[in-house]
């Protein structure tokens, strides 16, 4: 019988369970209740457009306090475990220790149960962000893309099992994809040819029902003597 607390002695209780032989208020105490295992978070931001690259994608993000806290909140499963004897760990909120900068303290506000008593704790870890710039602002100085595919109110999953086929089925227009990248609640497909953004959006048009493609041109300036226009394809559902 595990009834009493190897460290207080004391007999558990509803307030104060004995789980593994330790009480609750022993592993607060002991600051085991959660278990930092990252105590120090990284990521590229961008320092035109505060766009911030998590697991590989660009997140268009409101500034550094808005980038610190998709960084923490993306990695929070890596950064932060329950401690031994505690179930359901959750995320309740995020709060800054220190003023949200290139380098700032957050602190995750959590929530778990212990012997079934719930309690709430916290962990503080460090986000370095640094700067960077990301493909869409260096694109825009370099000005080399020649389309945009603006994709726009469509499921996340579909479009990308769409993408996969028709980059399979037209290798060119895979091999013209320059990047792709997070924007205004859907993504942007830059391409370095017309050619490539029309079969890709046609595409799109063709395996998921019910979108429609319009089309718009900028000018963009003059190249070996011609003058060239970017086009825009907007995809988006009817
Ligand atoms: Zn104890
Ligand atoms: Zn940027």
């Amino acid at each position: 019988m595990e009834h009493y607390c190897i460290y207080c002695g004391r007999r558990g209780s509803p307030e104060n369970p004995v789980v593994n032989g330790v009480c609750l208020e022993c592993r607060r105490r002991r600051g085991e209740l959660v278990t930092v295992v990252r105590r120090r978070l990284e990521a590229e931001v961008c320092r035109i457009c505060y766009a911030v690259k998590i697991g590989g994608q660009w997140i268009d993000s409101d500034g550094l306090a808005d980038a610190a806290a998709l960084v923490a909140r993306h990695w929070y499963g890596k950064a932060v475990r329950p401690g031994p004897g505690v179930e359901r760990l959750e995320l309740l909120g995020i709060e800054y220790v220190t003023k949200p900068s290139w380098r700032t303290v957050v602190r995750y506000r959590l929530r778990g149960s212990y012997g079934g008593r719930v309690f709430e704790e916290h962990a503080d870890i460090e986000v370095y962000l640094r700067p960077s710039k990301c493909p869409r602002c260096i694109m825009y100085d370099s000005r080399e893309f020649e389309a945009v595919v603006q994709v726009r109110r469509i499921d996340r999953g579909r479009v990308e099992n769409a993408l996969t086929k028709i980059f399979m089925s037209d290798p060119r227009a895979a091999r013209d994809l320059i990047d792709v990248v997070e924007a205004g609640g859907g993504i942007d497909l830059y391409f370095y040819s017309h050619g490539a953004a029309r079969r890709t959006a046609r595409g799109l048009v063709k395996k998921i029902r019910g979108l429609v493609m319009r089309e718009t041109y900028e000018e963009a300036g003059m190249r070996s003597g011609r003058q060239r226009a970017r086009l825009y394809i907007v995809v988006k559902p009817r």
